[in-house]
């Protein structure tokens, strides 16, 4: 069995994908308040992230994961309609503290 067939059947545990995400952790900071490491939510992964979330619990702003690429932009660079739909697709698996209370945007007016 070769490693990448490994990964797809046992997509959660293997030494590949967490060694990918400990790699992500470890480079990524928030880069507005600059706190590190950001809380990482999974929503859809292959070999690598291919959806997620990552959350920095001080300033209680998110960064969508698309496509394999974190998206780190500071606040005015950021689209309102963009970051609400993507919370929107995964809505059942992001925290609640970021659908009330996340930034730059959420669901509460
Ligand atoms: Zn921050």
């Amino acid at each position: 069995m070769t490693a990448k067939a490994y990964i797809e059947l046992n997509p959660q545990e293997t030494e590949e994908t967490l060694e990918l995400k400990k790699t992500l952790l470890d480079i990524l900071a928030c880069p507005i308040c600059k706190s590190h490491p950001l809380e990482l939510h999974i929503f859809e992964e292959k070999e690598e992230i291919v959806s997620g979330l990552l959350v920095c619990t001080s300033c209680n702003r998110y960064y969508p994961v698309i496509d394999e690429i974190p998206h780190m932009l500071p606040d005015e660079l950021r689209n309102h309609d963009e970051d609400l739909g993507f919370l929107k697709v995964w809505e059942s698996k992001v925290p609640k503290k970021i659908l009330d209370e996340g930034k730059p945007f959420n669901f509460r007016k």
